[in-house]
């Protein structure tokens, strides 16, 4: 038996709800094993930015079976697949592959204390970065326990945490800068590195204000430390070169996963070379049996080779459909006057039941109606619509206007009995 019924808490259903068994997907598509069709906008959490089955990667996936699954030795495909990240990706000098997005994560952390020789990581209140002891501090942790807006403490993710994994760590509100400017008068000395999720996606969907963006890079340069975007979200899904291309700010390390291999655990670390030489040159360790798996770059390189080579009708059809689905959800809750507020940039779209203009950090996420957007959620499953949980929402290429169309009609009939 599986332990709770799942493979990760993210799948865990909301209580009273029947989970999903998935018997196939395709396209915007998954199939459960009754039969029930869904309009998928889950998309594997993230990865499947190309829809389910994308038949080059299938192929090429196909292909590569048969020729080797894991050879823990240097090939072709590994090489093309950097080139093609490294082309793409604007902090991407050097590249290294590893499979999941927790384990890229804390080997950029790594790097950034190996290449300053400081040992202490400031990230953001309500900014996922794995699910690892590590990283796991103050994602969604409960406001009474989790001190000041401006100057939140650090708060375990789970039960089981080695605690001492969190005494490095500096927890900084998302777009406040003042916040952010005095943990620097204080500790910039001591920070190695300052990571974001550079569109905030675990916590709602939030971008910085540019000015904070601004602020906070050049306020850790200043310091000394180094700037790491965690990708694994954003990459290949604001455009080929991620947050950074579209935010148009290019930090030192970043990391990538989901969306760069078709469905395929691949994760990479990349950054600018004088960073990554620590690599390079044997003083920072790096590894792991799975890295540059063949399979996995084989994925990795139909994806970004089939992203780049269509970026000009992808990434417009990926917006254009953003736009209409947002559009569409917000015309609905305002015809049938409900408090649901539509945010996200690009294909992520981000529903909140709150009275509130806009959601700018985690404190406000944290006063969102939690049981509003469940029973949306379920309500939607029920209708054959498949969102994120938390109220996220991410377009394919595959899916079509008529895709987006058909879910506003359900969503409407949802709100109208609301
Ligand atoms: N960083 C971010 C921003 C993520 O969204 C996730 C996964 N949702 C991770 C890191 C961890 O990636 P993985 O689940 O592949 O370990």
């Amino acid at each position: 038996m599986l332990a709770g019924g799942v493979s990760s808490d993210a799948r865990r259903p909301t209580p009273g709800q029947t989970p999903v068994y998935v018997d196939h997907a395709a396209g915007a598509y998954l199939w459960d094993v009754d039969g029930q069709q869904y309009v998928d906008y889950v998309l594997g959490q993230g990865p499947m930015v190309l829809g389910h089955c994308p038949p080059e990667v299938v192929d090429a996936v196909a292909a590569q079976a048969g020729r080797g699954m894991a050879y823990s030795a240097q090939h072709e495909l590994e090489v093309i697949a950097a080139e093609l990240v490294t082309s793409l990706v604007p902090c991407a000098e050097l590249v290294r592959f590893n499979t999941v997005g927790s384990e890229a994560v804390l080997g950029a952390w790594r790097i950034a204390r190996g290449a300053t020789g400081r040992q202490r990581i400031l990230k953001f209140e309500g900014h996922y970065h794995g699910w690892l002891d590590a990283a796991l501090w103050s994602l969604h942790p409960a406001v009474d326990a989790a001190g000041p807006a401006a100057r939140p403490v650090p708060v375990p993710g789970t039960g089981g945490q080695q605690l001492s994994s969190g005494t490095d760590l500096l927890i900084a509100p998302w777009n406040d800068l003042e916040a952010f400017r005095a943990l620097i008068d204080q500790h910039g000395q001591e920070i190695a590195a300052v990571v974001m999720e550079p569109v905030l996606c675990n916590t709602g969907c939030i971008e910085p204000d540019p000015a904070f963006l601004e602020g906070v890079m050049s306020l850790a340069r200043q310091a000394g430390a180094l700037v790491i975007f965690d990708e694994v979200i954003t990459g290949l899904r604001l455009g080929t070169g991620g947050a950074q291309e579209y935010l148009g700010v290019v930090p030192d390390l970043a990391v990538l996963g989901k969306a760069m291999a078709g469905g395929l655990p691949v994760s990479a670390i990349v950054g600018r070379a004088e960073v990554m030489d620590s690599v390079t040159l044997g003083a920072v360790g790096h590894a792991g049996t799975f890295n540059s798996n063949p399979i996995g770059m084989a994925a990795a390189v139909a994806t970004l080779e089939t992203l780049a080579g269509r970026r000009d009708e992808v990434y417009p059809k990926l917006f254009g459909l953003g736009s209409r689905l947002r559009d569409g959800l917000r015309a609905i809750a305002a015809e049938r006057s409900v408090q649901l507020l539509v945010d996200g940039p690009g294909p992520m779209v981000q529903t909140y039941f709150t009275d509130l203009p806009v959601v700018r950090d985690y404190r406000d996420f944290a006063a969102v109606d939690k049981v509003a957007a469940a029973r949306l959620h379920t309500a939607l499953l029920q209708a054959g619509v498949n969102i994120v949980p938390r109220g996220l929402w991410f377009l394919s290429a595959s899916h079509t206007e008529a895709d987006v169309d058909r879910t506003l009609e359900i969503v409407d009939g949802i709100l109208a009995n609301w």
